[in-house]
């Protein structure tokens, strides 16, 4: 009796070794690109490591870490947008990362101050316009409120995180004052009020509907890659502005992420957040999504090269994720639907 109980404890023993030999990472994610699917499968070739992943809204995963506590699976949270990113640090889900590959390859202003979530890619948010109505089309940020551009702009809703962290970029640079004023004019230049993501911005190009749209640059590469309907079979119609190139620079958004506050597999978090830091991941966010990567001198894929050299802003993060909540308000109080 007494022996079967040893043995059976043993057993167990054996048991929970062999289930820990097999090295995982539990990746929450809210990046909503199906190519993003070689990414993973590059970093469990070289690490053995398995990673389980759970997808969804940010959001929800950001409240679903929270509620989860200690008891959390998470190890790591990948999401788009700094306002997300700073949600998620306000939240409290994310701890602090001590590693000099990261803080050597990720330039200072594309992380949080206290390296609790890194910047792994970034896109350039640029304005695109109808050549064959707009022969002078705005050529900075400001310029989408000049009343000559009324009925022209098509633009997305200030539920979006990027109409909210590109407003708190440009109170960062501008003041909101200022901001204020411009976002009540932009209002009074809609073509239609907001609807749609950064595509239906676009495709409101060629359906005429608008005249000039602000984008994301991914949206677009993608366009020139590959076939996306109602749009690449009219890039050659549309031109585009890289902004603010005699100022401040264009702005970019990033897509980033950071190891959770209960990481059980904190470890294989860190190599993780390393690997997309890695020649090879920072080469796939171009290759595979059409983004820039955050490492200075990773080459760009054919169609993020076509659309040219800018000047971007380095703006550093914590500042727009400080004016984030600023934003919302203007945004609010101008009626930006
Ligand atoms: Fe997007």
């Amino acid at each position: 009796m007494f022996t079967s109980k040893i043995f059976g404890f043993l057993a167990l023993l054996m048991l929970s070794g062999q289930a820990l030999s097999q090295e995982v990472l539990n990746l929450y994610s809210s990046r909503h690109y199906d190519t993003d699917e070689r990414l993973y499968s590059e970093f469990t070739e070289q690490t053995g490591i398995v990673i389980n992943r759970l997808e969804g809204n940010a959001d929800e995963l950001i409240a679903r870490i929270a509620a989860e506590g200690v008891n959390s699976p998470a190890d790591v949270l990948l999401t788009v947008d700094t306002s997300r990113l700073e949600r998620a640090k306000a939240a409290k889900i994310l701890q602090p990362v001590e590693s000099a590959l990261l803080e050597r390859r990720i330039p200072s202003y594309l992380r949080d101050d206290e390296n609790q979530w890194f910047g792994f890619s970034q896109r350039a948010r640029i304005i695109f316009y109808d050549t064959a109505d707009v022969a002078e089309p705005p050529q900075t940020y400001q310029d989408l409120a000049n009343p000559r551009f009324a009925g022209q702009v098509c633009i997305r809703s200030s539920s979006n995180v990027y109409t909210q962290t590109i407003t708190a970029a440009l109170i960062g640079h501008l003041g909101e004052a200022a901001v204020t004023e411009w976002a009540a004019r932009v209002v009074e230049n809609f073509a239609r009020p907001p609807e749609g993501g950064d595509t239906d911005q676009l495709r409101g190009l060629v359906s005429g509907e608008c005249d000039i749209a602000l984008s994301n640059t991914y949206y677009f590469a993608r366009a020139l890659r590959r076939h996306v309907s109602g749009l690449s079979d009219h890039v050659g119609d549309i031109g585009w502005v890289f902004p603010n190139q005699n100022s401040t620079g264009a702005h970019m958004n990033l897509s980033g992420g950071g190891v959770a506050a209960h990481a059980p597999n904190r470890e294989n978090a860190v190599k993780f957040l390393e690997y997309l830091a890695s020649p090879s991941a920072q080469q796939y966010f171009s290759a595979g999504n059409d983004e820039y990567p955050a490492v200075q001198g990773v080459g760009l894929s054919p169609s993020v090269a076509a659309l040219g050299i800018f000047r971007p802003d380095v703006l550093d993060a914590a500042i727009i994720a400080d004016n984030v909540a600023a934003a919302q308000g203007i945004l609010n109080r101008v009626g930006w639907k």
